[in-house]
């Protein structure tokens, strides 16, 4: 046996054993006794490693290496792209490793909708009016908002104000009407004491600028900045007041310098993953014809490139966004906590 044959080495080496078959040349008989007995106890220790050893190792990973889990923060799972193939894009996802996909809403209109998506698949779910949606309603509308919120408080799949913000990219928007919904929501997340999803479009500055009105701090409830995009120190604004920001698809092209430099440099702390399906397809999916919507199937494959801009292992990059999102969020982290294993 190898292992055998490197203790007796082992022990000719520090003068125990003489010659291979030569016996032992202690200078009396009951020294070369005592080393014989030694000798024997080693080999039998040595042989018991070796047989458990193996059991102790995989022991030792069940332990600490718990299976890979996802979450996708930010999907839109109800889009009228994923229509005829909702079933088989919550198959994939579950079978990618991803254990949780935050539902944004955009508008009342869609309330109904991303609750009872939510319901049937087990994951989580947000309420808000979104930045491009204000359009489609009325001051009049927020007490439908608020109301809606109230209720679901009420929902352990319940689990932010979302999806909300300000989008100063996409022309004709009314500026005034999207800074008003969001003033508004802003104070019911914090009547509610809940987070928010921020969709983050040319509108950074404004952005941090109302949540400093409203007395956000980094004891506030926090949230998350959606597929952000900005300098450093804007990231820096947004992680100060408690937010930890989202990455995904955008993060997969090599041109995405601003995006992958923000990737691997900002805290580990603050990082989240997303897919905003049907939106934002990774490279891969971009280049494909024709073309395909975004699904979170693609999740561990977009936190791939994450993994490799930080040096990370897959299972650290799963590990450690999954805490972060549960720290954003706390009531998915509850629902998680909640459900069989
Ligand atoms: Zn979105």
């Amino acid at each position: 046996m190898v292992g055998t044959r490197y203790l007796e080495e082992a022990c000719r080496a520090i003068g125990i054993v003489g010659q291979r078959g030569t016996g032992f040349r202690a200078a009396g008989h009951r020294e070369a006794q005592f080393a014989n007995k030694f000798t024997q106890s080693a080999f039998s220790i040595c042989r018991a490693l070796i047989r458990v050893g193996p059991l102790l190792v995989s022991a030792a990973l069940n332990i600490f290496s718990e299976p890979t889990a996802w979450i996708d923060t930010h999907a839109h799972l109800d889009a009228a792209e994923l229509a005829g193939a909702r079933g088989a894009v919550l198959a994939q996802a579950r079978e990618a490793g991803v254990r949780c996909v935050v539902i944004p809403a955009v508008e009342p209109g869609n309330f109904r909708a991303v609750r009872e998506l939510a319901r049937a698949s087990g994951h989580v779910y947000a309420l808000g009016v979104h930045p491009m949606y204000v359009d489609r309603v009325v001051e009049s509308d927020f007490e439908v908002v608020r109301m809606a919120v109230r209720e679901a408080m009420n929902d352990p799949q319940f689990v932010a104000i979302g999806e909300i913000g300000l989008d100063f990219f996409v022309p004709g928007l009314d500026r005034e009407r999207q800074l008003w919904w969001y003033d508004q929501q802003l104070r019911l997340a914090r009547e509610f004491a809940l987070p928010v999803l921020l969709h983050v479009r040319k509108s950074q500055d404004t952005l941090l600028a109302g949540l400093r009105r409203q007395g956000w701090s980094q004891f506030a409830s926090g949230g998350i900045a959606h597929a952000f995009n900005g300098s450093r120190q804007q990231a820096d604004g947004f992680i100060g007041l408690g937010f930890k920001l989202g990455f995904g698809g955008a993060m997969t092209f090599p041109r995405a310098l601003n995006i992958r430099r923000l990737a691997s440099e900002l805290p580990e702390t603050n990082l989240v993953l997303e897919t905003d399906a049907p939106d934002i397809p990774p490279e891969w999916l971009a280049r494909s014809q024709p073309p395909q919507p975004n699904t979170p199937a693609q999740l561990p494959r977009i936190a791939q490139t994450l993994a490799a801009l930080r040096g990370w292992t897959a299972e650290h990059a799963a590990r450690i966004t999954t805490a972060n999102a549960r720290a954003a969020l706390p009531r998915l982290a509850a629902w998680l906590d909640a459900q069989p294993t």
